[in-house]
């Protein structure tokens, strides 16, 4: 680019998003249209989301939290993914004439060698900024800076946002990540995925300080000077025209999609490792059958730590039928040191959350409802039910006031979704045992699993499942474990309650989900063998006993 006239340097200042956006427009508008010179525009938001120019706005955004919060709601005329924007957040771009990049229209191309420069800018603070691709600028593995681009005719428009100080809650809460629940360590898990130049520095520069190094970036890559300017008359009555588009319901929703289908299917993998678990969470576009975003977690040891945030990039857009092979590749190019880990156990828990979709497909539950499915032992699911003898049912389940509540058993009245199990464990000839506490829990494992039993059907919260995994761990009896709905211990902090059997509040079963799982336990074959303290048995299995 060196040898060329110097380019304009513009800040637009403090604006709305559909002032910001309607600048967008003007400007390459007019950049195509040769009337403008080529311009480097600072610019900063009022909170604000924006959806990428192709993208779905509910699906992307959750637009009654932003109403609510007074967050503006607007398409950019950039590709790329949703964004928040608030006024700590420096935004930057370039829009010139394509030619100077020898007349590609390859926006890959353009983003990587923009972005080079915009990292090289950030160095200045002694900031180690670096590209990744497709379009992310970042530092060590965390992102710092998201980008996109447009064309008209000859002219780009690329742009950035530069993460100064960052609220990972409000960005959580204003978009449509793929979590509902936002808990903390889904929060927390976000925010090690981001990285802000406070987080970085210590401390927020001053705009000018900032301005100052990404120009000199652009100006060393590409040999380019800046001279301060304004907007023209000309801009300013393109602008006139342009705003009231922008600022229309038609631009805003351009894209939207039917409000049944703008929930993102996300399925979820948990793997247990040594020394803990393992958990993926893929986002996925079912229309295209490919991963939207994947996010991986985990109380791991890893060096370096970028390695699962280009994991994550890698499987970005990954077609569904593609995933192990674009895991192959990815794990083939990598030296990394892990604490008690492999690539294996990466490659298992990514397969696990992609296998929640056979799940769907096989035990006719949404993708939403697989979340609430969880496993353990390593084989398939289908036959830890085919095989199951024994029913968990918690107490937390039965109503407060029930007089079954702190003891084994069920009237089956009809009150609570506890007697619905019990019919169900019943007629398939069954030992459903309320689960009273956590002695009595780890009681009840070690017997069964003395007594071999083959597999058995739980239902307990995600959280018991997840912290109290030890009990699971020392059975290792192959079980299918099913989430309960409502407040649970965990979330109300009495977790102690829990572990001592006296937890107060009435957490139900998701009948639903119990019933759908429950068709594929096949009534216990003849002769059934109960004895009052044993667990039965199924005839085919005992005869592939005596047979071997
Ligand atoms: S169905 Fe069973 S657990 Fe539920 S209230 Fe009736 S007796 Fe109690
Ligand atoms: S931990 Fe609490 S909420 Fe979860 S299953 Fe046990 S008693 Fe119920």
């Amino acid at each position: 680019m060196s040898g060329h006239q110097p380019w304009r340097e513009i800040d637009t200042g403090l604006q709305s998003a559909a002032t910001n956006i309607a600048w967008d427009r003007t400007l390459l508008e007019l950049r195509s249209e040769g009337v403008i010179p080529n311009t480097l525009r600072f610019l900063r938001y009022t909170p604000t989301a924006l959806v990428g120019y192709h993208q779905s706005l509910n699906e992307e955004l959750r637009l009654d939290y932003c109403r609510k919060q007074g967050i503006e709601i607007n398409r950019r005329v950039t590709g790329g993914g949703a964004i928040y924007f608030d006024e700590p957040q420096l935004g930057w771009e370039l829009i010139f004439d394509r030619r100077l990049f020898g007349a590609t229209t390859d926006m890959a191309t353009i983003s990587q060698r923009i972005c080079e420069a915009a990292a090289e800018g950030l160095r200045g603070l002694g900031i180690e900024a670096a590209f990744r691709p497709r379009n992310d600028i970042e530092v060590e593995g965390r992102k710092i800076s998201g980008t996109g681009g447009a064309f008209d005719g000859d002219a780009v428009l690329f742009q950035g946002t530069l993460l100064i100080d960052f609220d990972v809650e409000a960005l959580l809460k204003a978009l449509r990540v793929p979590t509902e629940k936002l808990n903390k360590r889904e929060i927390t898990s976000a925010r090690e995925r981001v990285v802000s130049v406070k987080d970085l520095l210590g401390h927020i520069p001053d705009f000018e300080t900032v301005k100052e190094v990404m120009r000199d970036g652009f100006r060393r890559h590409f040999g380019i000077d800046f001279t301060p300017g304004e907007l023209t008359a000309a801009e300013r009555e393109r602008f006139k025209e342009v705003l009231p588009e922008i600022e229309e319901t038609e631009w805003v929703e351009l894209v939207t999609t039917p409000e049944e289908q703008a929930d993102i299917p996300v399925v979820y993998g948990v793997h247990k490792v040594r020394g803990g678990l393992l958990r993926a969470r893929l986002a996925l576009d079912l229309k295209r059958r490919t991963v939207r975003s994947a996010m991986i977690s985990g109380d791991f040891f890893i060096h370096p730590k970028r390695f699962v945030f280009d994991l994550e990039a890698a499987l970005r857009d990954c077609p569904l039928d593609q995933v192990e092979v674009r895991l192959d590749l990815f794990f083939a190019g990598q030296k990394v040191e892990m604490l008690l880990l492999s690539h294996r156990e990466f490659r298992e828990v990514i397969l696990k959350a992609l296998d929640k979709l056979k799940i769907a497909d096989r035990f006719g539950l949404s993708v939403e409802e697989t979340r609430d499915v969880m496993l353990w032992g390593n084989q398939p699911m289908e036959q830890t039910l085919r095989e199951a003898t024994v029913m968990l049912v918690p107490y937390c389940a039965k109503p407060t006031d029930c007089e079954w509540r702190h003891k084994d058993g069920c009237d089956e009245c009809g009150r609570c979704a506890v007697g619905d199990a019990y019919r169900m464990g019943r007629e398939r000839g069954m030992k459903v045992i309320t689960v009273i506490n956590y002695e009595q829990l780890g009681d009840t494992l070690d017997r069964m699993k003395q007594e071999q039993v083959p597999g058995y059907v739980g239902m307990c919260c995600e959280a018991f499942f997840i912290k109290r995994q030890k009990a699971f761990r020392d059975a290792d009896l192959p079980a299918v474990l099913l989430d309960i709905e409502g407040a649970t211990c965990y979330e109300l902090r009495e977790e102690d309650k829990a572990y001592a059997g006296t937890f107060e509040a009435f957490a139900g079963l998701k009948l639903p989900i119990v019933e759908k799982v429950m068709a594929f336990v096949p009534p216990l074959g003849l002769p059934v063998e109960e004895q009052s303290d044993a667990f039965p048995r199924r005839s085919f299995l005992k005869q592939k006993k005596v047979s071997g």
